[in-house]
């Protein structure tokens, strides 16, 4: 007997976790007022062709492959990874969740069958070298440098912004290590992109970028993960190859109309491109250029300032340095209730996340929550649970102390 449900009911929620951030109504209105056309429709060509130029103009770039994947952020760096294949050697810096699972991948790519054969979800190539830096701390120039130094690899691979710690990482450093070693860089721009105010153009020893649709993008209704190529990147996955056609660099963007290094009238069919995706993504882009890039990197800054103090107001160490995100320790009396406290969150609507490897920790994120209202809410519904699993603060102290440094900052 075939069981048919009732029709699914998702309720708004308070997204204050790391992601995936607050869509905008407008992002929404576009996707849900878009009329059904082909995805080679005059209008829907259009749309990504000046996507496309948006995206550059965001990432501040002039690499000619820069465009979106049809997915969510790990398909965006599955295409970017693509350009690795079996028996080349890597350097990876780990700092957190995302970048192990980026390392992973990497390690997938630059397998043998031998390699694969041995431990096929979870292979270890010798040519693939992992430097771990502690959770909770940054990936330095420094650290950076030694290792390319010293393993003189063909690719690199860094996270821009490590969300699962939290901690922003040394883009320079990898940078000029990259150029000085000829080693080309891969980056995880996930969490970066839409929050921080940086050029690709300015970091000329990162050779390929990829980020995310739902983290500083705010294009949640599943829409494109930006990637950028720089030229030689590209004249590598033309004279290699590499193991997709989906995700593949070159054939991909033919549908953004990119074709032989150029950007060309008349796009290639590349797969069925989804007309209210185009229409959401193109929107999220408009919005985020009308803010301003350093207007919008200033704003997060100011809010999770604001944030952060508040929450170290209730006893919490944070921990973290990106300006989306405060990455915090529960007082020490409550330590070992950061999961109960997050379930008890959840269940509420209010979606705040642990972190998803070791240690346990508090995440809250501000995707999209540039408001004294929306910051307000978030620390007194934080503030709340935390006194309901026993914290031992004042809450009116620290709603004042919040409203102080608004006040402050307004006069
Ligand atoms: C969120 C995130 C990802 C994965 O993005 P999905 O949209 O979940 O696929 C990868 N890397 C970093 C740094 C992230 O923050």
């Amino acid at each position: 007997m075939t069981n048919i449900y009732p029709p699914l009911e998702i309720p708004e929620t308070l997204a204050a976790g790391p992601g995936p951030g607050n869509t905008d109504p407008r992002v929404l209105e576009r996707f849900a007022k878009t009329g059904v056309a082909d995805h080679m429709q005059a209008d829907v060509l259009r749309g990504m062709k000046e996507a496309k130029f948006m995206l550059r103009d965001l990432w501040g770039t002039k690499n000619v492959y820069t465009y979106g994947v049809a997915g969510t952020g790990w398909t965006g760096l599955d295409c970017m990874q693509s350009l690795i294949l079996p028996g080349d050697k890597v350097v990876c810096f780990v700092n957190g969740t995302f970048s192990s699972i980026d390392d992973l991948t990497i390690r997938m790519k630059a397998s043998s069958l031998e390699d694969l054969a041995k431990d096929s979800l979870n292979p270890k190539p010798a040519n693939v070298i992992t430097v771990t830096v502690p959770h909770g701390e940054s990936v330095s120039g420094e650290i950076v440098e030694k290792a390319l130094a010293e393993h003189k690899p063909m690719w690199a691979f860094m996270a821009h912004w490590e969300t699962g710690s939290g901690r922003i990482n040394d883009i320079q450093g990898f940078s000029d290590a990259c150029e000085k070693h000829d080693v080309m860089g891969l980056v995880d721009a996930v969490s970066s992109l839409g929050v921080a105010d940086f050029s690709i153009d300015d970091y000329p020893g990162v050779a390929a970028w990829a980020s995310c649709p739902q983290k500083g993008v705010l294009s949640l209704p599943l829409t494109y993960a930006p990637v950028s190529f720089t030229d030689k990147a590209i004249d590598v996955v033309k004279k290699r190859g590499c193991y997709t056609f989906v995700n593949h660099p070159i054939l991909d963007a033919r549908h953004w109309g990119i074709i032989d290094g150029k950007d060309v009238e008349n796009p290639v069919y590349h797969q069925t491109h989804s007309c209210y995706a185009v229409a959401a993504f193109h929107e999220a882009l408009r919005i985020i250029l009308a803010y301003g890039k350093a207007a919008k990197a200033e704003a997060y800054a100011y809010h999770e300032k604001a944030l952060r103090e508040a929450v170290e107001a209730m006893g919490c160490k944070v921990t973290s340095n990106m300006t989306s995100l405060v990455v915090c320790n529960l007082p020490d009396s409550m330590q070992g209730k950061e999961k109960e406290l997050v379930q008890g969150a959840r269940a509420d609507g209010f979606g705040i996340w642990p972190t998803l490897s070791e240690p346990v920790q508090i995440r809250i994120g501000i995707l999209n929550q540039l408001s004294e209202e929306q910051i307000t809410e978030i620390v007194s519904r934080f503030a709340d649970r935390m006194l309901a699993m026993g914290a031992d603060f004042d809450k009116a102290k620290v709603m004042a102390g919040l409203q102080s440094y608004y006040a402050k900052k307004a006069a």
